[in-house]
């Protein structure tokens, strides 16, 4: 059945991203808690429909490490996307100051089940593997979304500025300016999955935008410099791991299926591993950092009063 505005009471905002909003609302016919996200995009309606059309293939993206997607409908010039709630939020506001290794093995098992599944079964490549586009639950599920399914919706968003965070891997950073298309496969999501790995881990974006003194100099790193590593605190597995996904040769990095079998995830799911409890702690953690964040945005506000 398609999902419309009118079955839709509108909630709390949870979040902006780079080109509209996300709200939660409550779909009224089967009271399911969904995340819309609005994407405002100057076009016709040919292509609003094509764009609607193109992410149906959604319908079937269903695997427990993928978020779930319930419908998408167009009203004037924005498209609206409808999916499933997660109550914890982007795993990129839940890191802190990085995770213990095994609780990093098993978010990243999650991670790669669900980029091995749109793969191997929708011929899908993400395309925009980052923290913030992992989402989180109270369950402890860990979910992938944010895929390019709809190439005119791709085409349609202005790809104006990269960002302070590139998690390009070096070939399309170089590629942007020949042919980005021929240049993007698998393995440069492989790139963007060590990335993210090593952010999550430590707590930090690898390539801190401070440290460069503008962004050309922070891509000249990823595209000239020696890739990151995991920090001596991990053990010798989690850092061959990450080695093989940081490979500069998009040839050289490792598939889906051998960073599975590698023994880093081979026997994770032999493991007794606390992610409901995890959870718990990081988004008690995150609710005080926001809390006092308010209180002295408050007191600002009263001292310039
Ligand atoms: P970006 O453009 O940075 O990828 P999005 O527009 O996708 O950001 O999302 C903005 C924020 O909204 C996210 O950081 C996340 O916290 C929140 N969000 C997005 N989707 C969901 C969801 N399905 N459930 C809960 N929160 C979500």
């Amino acid at each position: 059945f398609a999902i419309n505005m009118n079955q839709l009471q509108l909630e709390d905002e949870l979040g902006r991203g780079a080109y509209g909003t996300v709200k939660r609302v409550l779909h009224k016919p089967t009271n399911v808690a969904m995340a819309m996200k609005e994407i405002r995009l100057e076009l016709d309606e040919t292509k609003l429909n094509a764009i609607i059309m193109e992410l149906d293939i959604l319908h079937r993206a269903v695997h427990p490490s993928i978020v779930e997607f319930y419908g998408a409908f167009f009203i004037e010039s924005c498209v609206y996307y409808c999916m499933e709630y997660m109550d914890a939020g982007s795993l990129d506001k839940l890191y802190g100051a990085g995770v213990p290794e095994p609780v990093l093995a098993r978010i990243v098992c999650y991670m790669v089940k669900g980029l091995k599944f749109l793969k191997d079964e929708l011929q899908i490549i993400h395309r925009d593997v980052k923290p913030t586009n992992v989402l989180v639950n109270k369950k402890g599920d860990i979910k992938l979304c944010d895929f390019g399914v709809s190439g005119q919706l791709e085409k349609s968003l202005a790809k104006t500025n990269i960002g302070c965070q590139s998690y390009m891997a070096p070939e399309r950073i170089k590629g942007e300016s020949q042919n980005a298309l021929s240049t993007y496969t698998v393995s440069s999501d492989v790139w963007s999955l060590g990335l993210a790995t090593l952010e999550i881990a430590v707590g930090q974006y690898p390539y801190p935008p401070e440290t460069y003194s503008n962004v050309f100099a922070q891509l000249t790193a990823i595209v000239h410099g020696d890739p990151p590593e995991l920090p001596n605190t991990y053990s010798d597995d989690a850092k061959d791991w990450v080695n093989r996904c940081l490979v500069k040769r998009p040839e050289g990095r490792a598939s889906y299926a051998e960073l599975m079998a590698h023994p880093f995830l081979r026997n994770d799911h032999l493991k007794e591993v606390d992610m409901r409890g995890w959870v718990a702690r990081a988004f008690a953690w995150r609710s005080e950092q926001r809390q006092q964040q308010e209180e002295q945005q408050q007191q600002q506000q009263q001292q310039q009063h």
